[in-house]
């Protein structure tokens, strides 16, 4: 059975209060950097970077990252690390965003491959939709919306740029 959970508005929503979070968070702007994990957090890291400068005049830095071979929980087919940060990064404020939060070791894998690549100043993180089932102390620090999940369930997240439409969905068992 499929649920919608999020239309396109309240995903649009819920972006905008996260961007106003992170802009609360981080009066001045001047060293924030934003960085999406492909695929579908890079366009939310991207939306979330033009509405910043929509909304401050600021045109933000925004890279994304492909960490699925810095996982340590699947088989690494690629012998090099090609999980690197293409633009400086020490000294600077990074917002990490994800469409969704699970165990979290996604989220590690981005810190090892952020912290391979430099010395940033503060890491924090943005997601859509936090599903709960932590099995890492990694918490998230703007969220679109809490979806307590079973594992057997899962959400869903489409966006227009490749979906052709913006809506969150919840797949139960
Ligand atoms: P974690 O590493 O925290 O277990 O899982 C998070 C990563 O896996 C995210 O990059 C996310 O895209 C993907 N993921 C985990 N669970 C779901 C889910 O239910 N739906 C979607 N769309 N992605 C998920
Ligand atoms: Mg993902």
């Amino acid at each position: 059975m499929t649920k919608v959970i999020m239309d396109a508005t309240a995903m649009q929503r819920a972006l905008t209060r996260i961007t106003y979070e992170i802009i609360e968070q981080n009066r001045g702007l001047e060293n924030l950097v934003i960085i999406g994990i492909e695929t579908r957090g890079a366009y939310l890291a991207k939306r979330i970077a033009q509405q910043i400068e929509q909304l401050e005049g600021s045109k933000l830095p925004v890279t994304n990252l492909d960490i699925t071979n810095y996982r340590d929980d699947r088989p690494n087919t690629d012998s090099t690390n090609s999980a690197r940060i293409k633009i400086p990064i020490t000294g600077k404020n990074i917002v990490l965003v994800d469409d969704v939060l699970y165990t979290g070791r996604t989220i590690r894998a981005a810190l090892d491959a952020i912290m391979d690549s430099g010395r940033p100043q503060k890491i924090s993180l943005a997601v859509l939709i936090d599903r709960g089932h932590r099995e890492l102390p990694i918490r998230p620090d703007f969220v679109g919306k809490n979806i307590p999940t079973s594992h057997e369930e899962s959400i869903k997240v489409m966006v227009n740029e490749v979906d052709q439409q913006d809506q969150v969905r919840l797949n139960q068992v």
